[in-house]
């Protein structure tokens, strides 16, 4: 895999770049490496559902999955030491870019909850079972369309990791613009909303039907509730308006080892060594990473 710094930095950032600007798929930026990945990690890769199939899929929905104080208290984790200073952070600009500045200046900021030893110790571990326990409820039943979708069929729940756990906080103007974005890599996103007092910023899914015909359909998510969609379906979230949306987000993907490193890692095994130095120096360089 990627054993150097610059290497991995680089591979961090054509990883980021391929799916937040051209929503190319995921394998062709491990392609475009000249490192061969481990083989592990080619067999999660044609585990993955195409985006075609992944298109046809439905958004699962769990309401009320979280009680209101429940919310409340996940936000006020992710925003009080330690984990607020323990996890690493950054925010984007109005167009979704990557900004180096705080939220007063850029609406959506993005705390990568993983990076923190103290929430990885006492809060992940359950929160991962309740999650895992929500996916085996709604997509590994009998007849599920989010597994017809996996060329690999069901994969093992145990084996399934978490990626990225993340707070994204929005303000006015924050959305995620994409139409075409999607989560490359994983197999299942969950995100929870952990607030109501907002206006706009409202979830939707490019909907594309069998003659090509492509519809953006905002999805029913209200506070507290979860919803489960392949992470290869194109989604997005239109501009909050007011207020303060924040959500709970979770990407699943093949690996019995944890991330810990702050930002959305595209190293399935082996030690990454993206550290809080390299997010300021990617601040200060203005560079583009998930
Ligand atoms: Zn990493």
């Amino acid at each position: 895999m990627f054993r150097t710094a610059s290497s991995r930095r680089t591979a961090a950032t054509l990883c980021a770049s391929l799916s937040a600007f051209t929503s190319y798929h995921y394998y062709l930026f491990l392609q475009s490496t000249s490192t061969p990945p481990d083989p592990r990690e080619r067999l999660a890769i044609a585990r993955l559902p195409s985006l075609a199939a992944a298109q046809r899929t439905p958004v699962l929905r769990i309401p009320g999955f979280l009680s209101a104080p429940e919310c409340d208290a996940l936000l006020s984790l992710s925003q009080t030491p330690p984990v607020s200073s323990e996890a690493g952070s950054f925010s984007r600009d109005a167009f979704g870019v990557r900004h180096a500045s705080t939220l007063l200046e850029a609406p959506w900021r993005t705390a990568y909850l993983h990076s923190s030893p103290s929430f990885c110790t006492k809060h992940l571990p359950p929160l991962l079972a309740r999650v895992r326990a929500a996916v085996a409820e709604r997509c590994y039943a009998r007849g599920s369309p989010l597994l017809a979708a996996l060329p690999g069929g069901a994969p093992a729940l145990a084996g399934l990791g978490a990626r990225t756990v993340e707070v994204h906080e929005s303000v006015g103007g924050g959305g995620l613009v994409d139409e075409r974005h999607f989560d490359g890599g994983s197999i299942f996103t969950v995100d929870i909303l952990l607030t109501s007092d907002f206006t706009g910023g409202r979830f939707a899914t490019l909907e594309i039907d069998e003659d090509g015909k492509e519809e953006l359909v905002e999805q029913e998510f209200n506070k507290g509730d979860l919803i489960i969609f392949l992470s290869h379906k194109y989604h997005t979230v239109k501009k909050v308006t007011g207020g303060r949306r924040a959500t709970f987000v979770m990407e699943l993907w093949e690996t019995d080892e944890q991330r810990t490193c702050p930002h959305r890692c595209c190293q399935r095994y082996g030690e990454c060594t993206y550290s809080k130095a390299d997010v300021l120096m990617d601040r200060m360089l203005g560079a583009v990473d998930e």
